[in-house]
């Protein structure tokens, strides 16, 4: 079974007042850091794909057009392409009747950026029948915004034409914003969700940590995870080396 490696962002920075406001959810040294402004606990990016680079891993970003500023980051993305990481759209749904109009804009944002688009995966999630036809429709190879419980597989699947869903086995924040799980517990679901998954088989197993929760209690468990990976042999790789994305875009 492969490890299909995936990361949101849906913030880039924040406010120190922010961060000291949740002072509990970081390390000591770290809180001193970012006092000093010597560090940016909330852009993690080149950090992950250093850790994931050293153990051979490949992950996907999604990367939003709409909710900071992405000049900001446009050079790291840039850089952490050239390293074999992918980077692709996370779209941000509004309800609103000019919503199709409102994901051109982010789509084509996103390409004069950072490149061009294949893959998307909602923001919150938020995804459905509609999104996935505009998604179809506009050439996007594969949409990972639901979940394995929601679709009753882990396994990436033709949810239409040449549109590869990609469901998320693990998302951190289910984790931790909805289970209220420690670490401790976490870690024991994450292992016993994978074991499931290996007994039922499956080709492939997808997990989401955002960015962001990267120096957090609790998202501080992905670097834990990587290594607990590397020792038990498994290839992590990320969405556009999954076999049925590489077919559809053949086609
Ligand atoms: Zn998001």
């Amino acid at each position: 079974m492969k490890i299909i490696l995936t990361h949101d962002a849906d913030s880039i920075a924040k406010p120190i007042e922010h961060i000291l406001a949740r002072h509990d959810r970081f390390t000591k040294q770290d809180l001193k850091a970012a006092e000093k402004g010597t560090i940016n606990l909330y852009n993690n990016i080149e950090e992950i794909v250093e850790l994931e680079s050293e153990l051979g891993f490949h992950s996907t970003f999604f990367i939003p057009a709409f909710l900071f500023n992405l000049h900001a980051i446009s050079g790291t993305l840039k850089r952490i392409q050239r390293k074999g990481s992918e980077v692709q759209l996370h779209y941000v749904h509004e309800q609103h009747p000019q919503y199709e109009g409102l994901f051109a804009m982010q789509k084509d944002f996103f390409m004069e950026l950072i490149g061009p688009v294949d893959g998307v995966r909602c923001h919150n999630l938020w995804v459905t029948e509609a999104l996935l036809k505009l998604f179809h429709d506009n050439g996007f190879h594969y949409d990972s915004s639901y979940r394995a419980e929601t679709v009753n597989t882990v396994e990436p699947f033709a949810i239409h034409e040449n549109l590869i869903e990609i469901p998320i086995g693990i998302m951190d924040t289910d984790l931790f914003g909805r289970f209220h799980f420690t670490e401790k517990e976490a870690w024991k679901y994450i292992l016993k969700e994978l074991e499931t998954a290996k007994d039922h088989r499956s080709q492939s197993f997808t997990l989401l940590f955002h960015q962001e929760s990267f120096r957090m209690k609790g998202g501080r468990l992905y670097a834990k995870l990587l290594k607990h990976f590397a020792q038990q042999g498994y290839e992590c790789i990320c969405c556009c080396d999954v076999p049925l994305v590489q077919k559809a875009k053949e086609q």
